[in-house]
């Protein structure tokens, strides 16, 4: 996205939420397709892959032995309960994108969202994309078709409970038509990411600027 070094460039943590149907998940992988410089943050989790999943890169899929020795041995960044299984983002690649000035893209709850956001505050910003009406929703989750008819029951249940946390969040989009919502997820991050505090080098060119004398 931009030419300076990468030590002259601070990471950008950006956390989508919603409820299961709404649509993140598609926003968040065709923003980090878009843009190099985003990298989608790979959580793991104890729930078992749907058809179609692949391990390492829609989840790391582990036992909940494992998951409890890496959550003792602090490698989770935040970690939640969801729908009866754990998921934890691994902090070790989160802390090397910082380091490197390289944005991460998070899809996680709204208990995730508000954990990153507690512990790295300025470096975060949160996006919430909210379904069009709850019919739409159900609507969504039938057909992606790849739960059982009980479990998207429960997700509708806390769909409710997950869309009352929109206060939480800097960003509110609304995704009934899927384009629409992806030009204003980019333009957040495109305008997020020119801020000021994120391109440290802009102090360098300003001070050589004022110092600069004109040679017409
Ligand atoms: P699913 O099982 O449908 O992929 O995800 C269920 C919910 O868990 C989604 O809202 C998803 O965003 C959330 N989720 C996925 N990974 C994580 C994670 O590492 N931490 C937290 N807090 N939530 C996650």
């Amino acid at each position: 996205m931009s030419g300076e070094p990468a030590s002259e460039r601070r990471g950008l943590l950006l956390v989508i939420s919603s409820p299961s149907g709404a649509g993140k998940t598609s926003l968040a992988r065709r923003l980090t397709a878009d843009h190099q410089g985003l990298e989608l943050s790979v959580s793991s989790t104890t729930r078992a892959p749907r058809p179609g999943e692949r391990d390492g890169r829609e989840y790391r899929f582990i036992e909940p032995a494992e998951f409890e020795r890496l959550a003792r041995e602090g490698a989770f960044l935040e970690q939640a309960e969801v729908h009866e299984h754990r998921y934890g983002t691994p902090r070790a690649p989160v802390m090397a994108a910082l380091a490197e000035g390289r944005d991460v893209l998070f899809d996680i709850d709204w208990q995730g969202a508000r954990a990153i956001a507690q512990r790295l505050r300025g470096d975060t910003v949160r996006v919430f994309v909210l379904p069009p009406s709850m019919t739409q929703l159900a609507g969504r989750l039938h057909s992606r078709a790849q739960d059982a008819e009980d479990v998207i029951a429960r997700r509708l249940g806390r769909a409710k409970g997950e869309i009352a946390r929109w206060e939480d969040y800097d960003y509110v989009i609304l995704n009934d038509d899927f384009e629409t919502a992806y030009a204003q997820l980019e333009a957040i991050y495109r305008a997020e990411r020119l801020k000021r505090v994120r391109n440290p080098w802009i102090g360098a060119l300003a001070k050589m600027l004022i110092e600069e004398s004109p040679s017409t």
